[in-house]
C-alpha cells in the first residue's frame, strides 16, 4: 500500500518531552470523574502503583477534587522525581457532563500554574465559527493565553470543526502557529471506521507537504483496532478512557464488559497472580495490553509489516476497502 509506505518516510518514531522520547504511536490512557469507577486521584494512584510511564489527567478533575491539594501535590511530586509524563486535558468535557458552566480558561490556566503537568491541550471551544481562518485564529490566541502562564508545560492545540474543514482548518492553524502537534476529537471525523480513516489520512497527506513534520493527536481513541488503524492513517497520538471503563481480551483485542475479567484469564502477569483485587488486576491487565499493543504497532511499522497486522485482525474485504484508501 503506497501511502504506508511514503508515511513510513515522513513519520517521526519518536516524540521528545522533558528530556524523554515518547515512542510513537502512542496511547495515553485516560483518568476522568466522568463515566469511570474510582475517583480520579484513585486512578491516579494506580497509574503511579503500577509504574504506567505516561497517562492523561483533567484539569477539571484536578481542580474539582475532594483531596485538591493532595491531589495537586503527588503531581508535582510526580514530576520532580522524573516520573511518568503527563498529558492534561482542559476539562471541557468533564464539565460539560457534570454540567458545570463555571468552569472557564481561567480555572485552567489556574491549574497550569501549578505545574502538574508535561503537555496539555488547550482550553477548547466546541462551537468554533466555520470559516477556517476565524476558527484557527481563536484556537491560536487560546493556546498563547495558556501558554504565557505555563512554565513546565507546552500547550497544544485543539481543532473543532465540520470533517470537511478539516484539512483547511489544521493548515490555517499551522500557517498561524509554529506548534508542532495538533489535536482533533475522534468523533469529527465521519461516521464509520473506514471514512474515519480516509478522513485522517487525507489530513496526512496534507500535512506531510509541510516543511516541519506535524503530529496528530486523536481525542477520545481508545478502542484497539481504531488505534492501529488511525495509527497507520498518520495518527501519532492518543488518550482514551476504554482501559479503566471495559476489559480487554488480549488473545483478539475485543473489548468486554469491565466486570467480565474472568471469561478471558489470559497469563499475563495480573491474572495470574492473586495479590490484588478484582478491580486493580483488571486495571493492570488493561494496561500490559496497551502497552504492548502500541508496542506490536510501531514494531511492525519499523519492520514494514503493517499489512501482516492487518490480515491478522480483519479480513479480506475490509483490508481490500484499506488497501483503496492507501493505494
Ligand atoms: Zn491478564
Amino acid at each position: 500500500m503506497k501511502f504506508l509506505k511514503d508515511n513510513r518516510c515522513s513519520r517521526k518514531l519518536y516524540f521528545p518531552v522533558r528530556g524523554k522520547a515518547l515512542r510513537l504511536p502512542i496511547y495515553f490512557p485516560s483518568i476522568s470523574s466522568v463515566k469511570t469507577g474510582l475517583s480520579p486521584f484513585d486512578y491516579f494512584n494506580v497509574l503511579e502503583a503500577l509504574q504506567q510511564t505516561h497517562f492523561l489527567v483533567s484539569a477539571f478533575d484536578i481542580d474539582k477534587s475532594f483531596q485538591r491539594e493532595e491531589f495537586i501535590q503527588a503531581l508535582k511530586a510526580n514530576r520532580s522525581k522524573n516520573g511518568a509524563i503527563i498529558l492534561m486535558d482542559s476539562g471541557n468535557y468533564e464539565s460539560y457532563w457534570i454540567r458545570d458552566k463555571s468552569w472557564s480558561i481561567e480555572g485552567f490556566n489556574g491549574i497550569l500554574k501549578h505545574d502538574v503537568s508535561d503537555l496539555a491541550f488547550c482550553y477548547d471551544n466546541q462551537f468554533p465559527p466555520d470559516d477556517s481562518k476565524e476558527n484557527a485564529t481563536g484556537v491560536a490566541m487560546s493556546t498563547k493565553k495558556s501558554q504565557e502562564v505555563a512554565t513546565t508545560t507546552s500547550i497544544i492545540p485543539i481543532i473543532h470543526c465540520k470533517k470537511e474543514n478539516l484539512s483547511d482548518a489544521v493548515l490555517e492553524l499551522c500557517n498561524q502557529t509554529n506548534s508542532p502537534m495538533v489535536s482533533i476529537p475522534e468523533r469529527i471525523l465521519g461516521d464509520g471506521l473506514l471514512e474515519r480513516v480516509k478522513t485522517v489520512t487525507n489530513l496526512r497527506r496534507e500535512l506531510n507537504k509541510l516543511d516541519n513534520y506535524t503530529f496528530i493527536h486523536l481525542l477520545g481513541t481508545g478502542n484497539p483496532f481504531s488505534l492501529l488503524l488511525f495509527s497507520l492513517a498518520g495518527a501519532d497520538s492518543f488518550d482514551g478512557l476504554e482501559w479503566c471503563q471495559t476489559t480487554v481480551n488480549s488473545e483478539t483485542a475485543l473489548l468486554y464488559h469491565f466486570q467480565q475479567r474472568e471469561l478471558i484469564n489470559d497469563n499475563c502477569t495480573f491474572c495470574k497472580s492473586d495479590e490484588f483485587d478484582y478491580n486493580l488486576t483488571t486495571l493492570g491487565h488493561n494496561l500490559a495490553f496497551y502497552n504492548d499493543w502500541m508496542k506490536g504497532i510501531q514494531e511492525a511499522i519499523e519492520a514494514n509489516s503493517e499489512e501482516t497486522l492487518l490480515h491478522k485482525y480483519f479480513d479480506a474485504k475490509f483490508v481490500n476497502c484499506l488497501t483503496k484508501i492507501w493505494s
